[in-house]
């Protein structure tokens, strides 16, 4: 007769599952390597089931936050000073000028050329692109601002549009 592993005497569908993400958890904690290679081999495939899990586990995102943030001081002091210099320029700094940027007439992003017809977060989605980054000087005027996909502003953030331009042809590369 075949037996259980004595112990695990709580097979039940809970219990189980449980016990495999208990073991997952274990093994990424004890091969941080495998794991970075792993989300850096595919940066923005990992970014979606990220960003998936985010959605899917608002508490566990928070906690992980924290501690990630405690963790690194260093990291939250410079996007502190990025951010502040971001609320200084919106708020107070002029020139602020209040201003729609228009969509492009294609409906495409001028950079990746997606069609951006997603909604909120989603990678497709239109955002507010400001050429030159408000944290590295530039400012919220009309001449300075472009609606660009939300993936393609998440990878530009605030470095300059080489960056992105170098991202976007590495990845056409890889697909074509
Ligand atoms: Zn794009």
């Amino acid at each position: 007769m075949r037996t259980r592993a004595p112990n695990f005497p709580d097979q039940s569908l809970k219990a189980r599952k449980a016990r495999k993400a208990a073991y997952h958890d274990k093994w990424n904690r004890e091969n941080p390597e495998r794991v970075k290679a792993w989300y850096t081999k595919d940066i923005e495939h990992s970014r979606v089931i990220r960003a998936k899990w985010h959605k899917e586990n608002p508490e566990r995102k928070a906690v992980a936050n924290a501690k990630w943030q405690e963790a690194n001081p260093e990291y939250m002091r410079v996007a502190g000073r990025k951010a502040s210099r971001k609320r200084r320029v919106l708020k107070r700094v002029l020139p602020y000028v209040e201003h729609v940027t228009p969509m492009p007439a294609s409906g495409l992003c001028p950079y990746c050329r997606v069609p951006m017809i997603g909604k909120g977060h989603e990678l497709n989605a239109p955002s507010l692109d400001h050429i030159v980054p408000l944290a590295k000087g530039g400012h919220h005027i009309s001449e300075n601002t472009m609606m660009i996909c939300r993936q393609c502003n998440t990878i530009k953030g605030d470095r300059p549009l080489s960056y992105l331009l170098d991202k976007i042809a590495a990845r056409d590369v890889a697909t074509h």
